[in-house]
């Protein structure tokens, strides 16, 4: 069978054509999918936006009503990134949606994986660094809630901190986060991950390899029943804010790694895409496809 691939074309927001976030890409991402083969009507879901129940599980009621509300301060849009406007909205009800929706095709298909998510920087009350709502920790506790998961883990390898899911997620025992990241870059303050392993700039592909596959192996001595994978493509060398020297086939081998680690082991997998801000934007579209496409090799 094929991986469930699930998108939205709301995925791409209106937010002008001159700002840093490749918005794009989402668009791009699933058109590249399906121009491989990766992607097809029958493997392609399509997402509802997620329900202010399942919002709330993360997210203060405060805070939703002010993101539908379009009521931000300015300061507020000034983290967040992006102009709070309705497109914006919608997008971030429909790609968290989107996550929770991948969760639940993972569990049932073992894989899935969404074209958009991995929204870590945001908070309970606040988003943050082009995040609005969380969506896999808003998943996480859908999950957990729903079919009442015992062990989840996050394996967030974004070259940031997962902070906001670490932030979100430090009172719940049942839920595992860990976290890859550069030392010394976005955010300033780092929370604590139930495991954080912090990277020097410049780091080449033999030695990034090697952390994953040691930070796997004692993954791989506790029992998980679901697995957030967070594959952010900012690693690479030529990520205009990363500051890690992964080449191409350093991000392919990443994605085989882990992916196929948590398929021998027989873990549902739910993957999403997480930052990637490469200067060459067809780059940034490839990079992030091989989520997909490793899933779609790997899944039975
Ligand atoms: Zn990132």
């Amino acid at each position: 069978m094929k991986v469930p691939i699930i998108n939205h074309p709301d995925y791409v927001a209106q937010i002008g054509d001159d700002h840093r976030f490749p918005i794009k890409k989402f668009g791009e991402l699933i058109k590249l999918l399906k121009k491989d083969g990766i992607a097809n009507e029958k493997n392609i879901f399509e997402p509802k936006e997620v329900s202010l129940n399942t919002l709330h599980r993360a997210h203060s009621q405060y805070y939703v009503e002010k993101i539908l509300k379009l009521k931000l301060s300015k300061d507020e849009i000034r983290k967040l990134g992006f102009p709070l406007v309705p497109s914006v909205r919608r997008r971030s009800l429909v790609a968290t949606g989107g996550t929770v929706l991948a969760s639940k095709l993972a569990l049932e298909y073992s894989l899935a994986c969404n074209t958009a998510g991995g929204s870590h920087h945001a908070f309970a009350g606040q988003g943050n660094g082009y995040c609005v709502f969380n969506d896999v920790a808003v998943a996480a506790l859908y999950l957990k809630n729903k079919f009442n998961l015992k062990n989840i883990l996050i394996f967030d390898l974004d070259v940031h901190q997962g902070d906001g899911t670490a932030k979100i997620l430090e009172k719940y025992d049942d839920i595992y986060t860990v976290s890859i990241h550069s030392k010394k870059n976005y955010p300033l303050k780092k929370q604590k991950s139930n495991l954080d392993i912090e990277i020097e700039n410049n780091i080449e592909d033999n030695e990034y390899l090697e952390i994953i596959k040691n930070a796997l192996m004692t993954i791989n001595r506790k029992k998980f029943d679901f697995v957030f994978y967070v594959a952010g493509v900012d690693i690479h060398i030529d990520d205009r804010i990363g500051k890690m020297n992964i080449s191409t086939e350093g991000v392919k081998k990443r994605e085989d790694l882990v992916i196929n680690n948590f398929v021998k082991n027989k873990i549902p997998l739910c993957g999403v895409l997480g930052g990637g801000y490469n200067k060459s934007f067809d780059k940034l579209v490839l990079l992030h496809s091989f989520l997909h496409r490793t899933c779609d090799m790997l899944i039975k």
